[in-house]
């Protein structure tokens, strides 16, 4: 059993972790279809015994680079490392990788034992020791009381632990697992998660897990990869990337932030002051990016959490500040979802809580003054 890295704390991806079993390397991959760059030139180091998350919308590459990693698809250019060996001319079976598919490909009339021991027969294993592992593979899963029934006399989250028995049955050092939990209603998704994370910490190998969620990736990565356009745009802990996404279409997809354009006016002593849209005027801190030349365009993001709302004329000292009208109004629970109209710029999200929102309701039309302070916000880079 590995104990995997703490919530939001940074995965080991030294050398050392690479060298282990599990660890996958691509190297400058690329997967052409026809005249289509589907994953274009990709480099990315997934430690051995980690979750990882390749995120993003449909068509970004993210089931070609999991087909291209399982054998099922071929590299068009640039190397695919995993335990340490460059694997990328290898069949499927001999990649020590298992893949598990969207839809969980069960055989409909083979009963649950024998849809999991399907790949030892087809190794012309006996019938006495192929079922003793599957029934081994179902335990894990905690289906054992399953194993006679057919695929059509289960649910959708049964079908996918057999689907799941099915792929560890070879022992696997990297589990490939492609939108897993996209068939399953909410309440299960949540459940087959935390199961998916308790497998992967028990059996210490390492997973790979496609999904266009983002809060599917935040709840179990310790990696999370994003991707947009066949190209990686940011890898890092769910913090690392929820905290400070590094462009203005990671800020926008994995949410919480404001996208706001501006203009640089100066940069002083660690701070970059810019104006627009509208009226407004912005601190920003630098971070580590190179001061940029006053003039310019930019974007900076601001969480929407962290924001505070006042009528117009309440005093109030931050050197954020933005007058908008309100536009709506949206009851999640927890929180309410303020959205927010100023010159400029439209769908500006501060998320109140439902309680201080409810004390002193903000009707649509109205206008607010939003205030922030600069630790909230950090400068975006273009791509
Ligand atoms: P995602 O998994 O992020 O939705 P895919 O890897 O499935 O993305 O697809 C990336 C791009 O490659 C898309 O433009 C898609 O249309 C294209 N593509 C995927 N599979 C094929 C294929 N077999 N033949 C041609 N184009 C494909």
């Amino acid at each position: 059993m590995v104990s995997g890295a703490m919530v939001g704390e940074v995965m080991t991806t030294g050398d050392e972790a690479l060298s282990k079993r599990g660890a996958v390397e691509l190297v400058s991959v690329t997967k052409r279809y026809g005249g289509t760059t589907a994953v274009d030139a990709i480099t990315l180091k997934i430690p051995a015994g980690g979750y990882c998350c390749l995120l993003g919308p449909s068509g970004c590459g993210k089931s070609s680079t999991l087909r291209m990693i399982a054998g099922h698809e071929t590299i068009s250019d640039g190397d695919l490392i995993v335990d340490g060996q460059n694997i990328g001319d290898q069949p499927p079976a001999k990649r020590g990788t298992a893949m598990m598919f969207q839809d969980y490909a069960l055989f409909p009339h083979l009963d649950c034992v024998d849809n999991v021991a399907f790949s030892l027969r087809m190794r012309g294993v006996g019938k006495t020791e192929r079922r003793a592992k599957a029934r081994e593979m179902l335990a894990l899963v905690h289906m054992e009381a399953f194993a006679q029934r057919m695929p059509a006399q289960l649910s959708g989250g049964q079908q996918q632990r057999i689907a799941l028995a099915r792929a560890l049955l070879t022992n696997p050092h990297v589990l490939l697992l492609d939108e897993p939990l996209s068939a399953l209603d909410p309440f299960l998704r949540v459940k087959m998660r935390a199961e998916l994370r308790r497998l992967q910490r028990e059996l210490g190998i390492t997973f790979i897990h496609v999904t266009h969620s983002q809060e599917e990736a935040m709840a179990l990565a310790d990696l999370v990869v994003v991707m947009e356009d066949g190209h990686i745009r940011q890898a890092g802990t769910p913090r690392d990337v929820f905290n400070h996404p590094r462009t203005p279409f990671i800020a926008r997809f994995i949410g919480g932030h404001n996208v706001v354009p501006a203009k640089v006016e100066a940069v002083e002593g660690g701070l970059v002051r810019l104006s627009g849209p509208g009226t407004g005027h912005f601190t920003v801190p630098l971070g580590s990016h190179v001061p940029p030349a006053a003039g310019g365009s930019m974007h900076f993001a601001v969480r929407g959490d962290r924001v505070a709302l006042a009528r117009p004329g309440v005093g109030d000292a931050s050197p954020n500040q933005l007058t908008a009208r309100a536009t709506g109004a949206e009851y999640n629970g927890q929180t309410v979802r303020l959205t927010l109209s100023a010159e400029g710029l439209e769908d500006f999200v501060v998320l109140m809580d439902e309680a201080a929102y409810h004390a002193d309701p903000i009707e649509d039309g109205a206008t607010v003054r939003a205030s922030w302070t600069p630790e909230v916000s950090h400068l975006l880079d273009v791509q």
